[in-house]
């Protein structure tokens, strides 16, 4: 009894790990996908995964060089100096 419990058990645990894995995995291919990496994350799925890999985009090198900013702080220049 004891022994199908702890099996039950740890099925389930690998099984969670299993679809957490899938679940982060399929967040960063939709995000490569969309090139959205240095957008704000476009749901909780894609939050929680660049919270999981520790991913975060620093955008202090647009503020030094406009001129090579990233698409979103060029997109902010672009509607602020209009
Ligand atoms: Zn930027």
């Amino acid at each position: 009894m004891l022994s199908s419990l702890i099996l039950v058990v740890s099925l389930l645990l690998a099984f969670g790990a299993l679809a957490g894995f899938a679940l982060v995995v399929h967040s960063i291919k939709r995000e490569d996908r969309r090139r959205s990496l240095t957008l704000s994350p476009q749901s909780a799925l894609s939050s929680l995964s660049r919270r999981m890999l520790g991913l975060n985009v620093d955008h202090t090198p647009c503020a030094i060089h406009p001129e090579q900013a990233c698409p979103t702080c060029a997109k902010v220049n672009d509607t602020l100096t209009v």
